[in-house]
């Protein structure tokens, strides 16, 4: 436990939040790799059961070293209470499933991670929810699209991979005033630039997987919001479904939350740089970042985000050949879907993460043949200009 009761700033609540320690006192948080657990007597068995000894039961529903890892999320986020699952989807589609029922209705915003745009789009009709997908560019879509059964709004904020900004605190208003949630993935913000609870939005939601681990070691998510949310619908879902996460990918995730400051400030320099390199070069028709003033949607940006990401997107004036010839070229950054991690990546989505996508879909998205989304790593920027730079002027 703590030993300090002042009000810790985010980088050290991320070294030591939420720490238990067992009676050998190590430095660093113990991996409880178990399922089960032992009880004393019959008595204290029962006890546990009836909810009276608040000790563990079974490391589906909860674990020790996951219960450091959600604590650790708890104090970063400003939220009460959380659950650790196995993966991001794991996360995001529980925390859709667990408080919807057949005749509900939920609004999301288009600009979606794939397997979540699916989850939404197929797998929630499935079970006799109704959805309906809008451009969350404009606040007016998410009003307009309100149903007397609307129950729940969901969107990521920004987005994959054309990183539009959707205005958190005004769709949580249209949710407070119908009495719906609204659900925010914040992957592409991290817990650092963004605080959708604070913003008003009910439950978050995050693959670990990229900037928490962030290192390309491990799958995980977390789903964070009020106490009796959890309590009431995520809860006992969460138990019979078994979304939980491994101990072990917990503790991983608990060293990823220690340099979690360190790495999201340098990779958002690292973007930052990059995409005003970029936007600089007579090969690149266009360059999306949160953190430029030219985005779009630079007041949204401003009002809701500490900083610009740690994403970039930019469009080639040649095309598809002219960003695949530039991936092929690049040296230091490697082609991958990932993001976050502390390596620099750089994906082209139309032929990768949103090929599945129609064609209008894509066109709607601006996920244009000549687009590139580029994650920064931590690594020396000189080296990233230069790599962009040789890999350019060859086109
Ligand atoms: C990666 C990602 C997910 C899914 O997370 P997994 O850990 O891969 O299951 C969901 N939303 C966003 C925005 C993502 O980037």
């Amino acid at each position: 436990m703590m030993t300090s009761n002042r009000p810790l700033r985010p980088a050290t609540q991320l070294v030591h939040g939420g720490t238990t320690r067992s009676s050998f006192g190590e430095t660093s948080e113990a991996i409880y790799l178990t399922q089960g657990f032992v009880y004393a007597s019959s008595e204290a068995a029962e006890a546990r059961f009836k909810g009276e000894d608040p000790g563990f039961i079974y490391s589906r529903y909860a674990n020790p070293t996951n219960d450091m890892f959600e604590k650790r999320m708890c104090l970063m986020e400003g939220a009460e209470d959380a659950r650790a699952t196995a993966s991001g989807m794991a996360a995001i589609s529980a925390a859709l499933l667990c408080q919807l029922r057949a005749g509900d209705h939920v609004v999301a915003a288009r600009a979606l991670f794939g397997s979540c745009r699916w989850v939404v789009e197929k797998l929630l009709p499935q079970y006799g929810i109704e959805s309906t997908l809008v451009d969350g560019r404009n606040l007016t879509n998410f009003e307009t699209a309100i149903r007397p059964n609307t129950k729940v709004f969901f969107l990521e904020s920004p987005t994959n991979p054309t990183l539009e900004v959707v205005d958190i605190a005004g769709v949580a208003k249209l949710a407070n005033q119908i009495g719906a949630k609204l659900v925010v993935d914040n992957v592409f913000a991290t817990p650092l630039l963004q605080k959708p609870l604070e913003l008003g939005a009910h439950i978050v939601a995050y693959s670990a997987t990229k900037h928490i681990d962030g290192q390309g070691r491990c799958l995980g998510g977390v789903i964070l919001s009020d106490k009796d949310w959890i309590d009431e619908h995520l809860h006992d879902f969460f138990r019979h479904t078994g979304p939980s996460l491994s101990p072990f990918n917990a503790w991983t995730l608990l060293k990823g939350l220690e340099t979690l400051p360190l790495r999201v400030r340098q990779q958002s320099e690292n973007a930052a740089r990059i995409a005003d390199f970029l936007a600089d070069h007579p090969a690149v028709s266009r360059v999306i970042y949160p953190g430029r003033a030219d985005h779009p949607q630079a007041d949204i940006c401003a009002r809701q985000m500490k900083g610009g990401s740690t994403l970039v997107a930019f469009e080639l004036k040649g095309g598809k050949t002219a960003a695949f010839a530039m991936q092929n070229a690049l040296e230091v950054v490697r082609i991958s879907n990932n993001l976050g991690d502390s390596k620099s990546l750089i994906t082209h989505p139309a032929t990768t993460t949103h090929k599945n996508l129609s064609d209008e879909a894509r066109d709607e998205l601006g996920i244009s043949p000549g687009m590139v989304r580029f994650s920064a790593g931590i690594e020396d920027v000189e080296d990233l200009v230069e790599d962009f730079e040789r890999a350019l002027s060859g086109l």
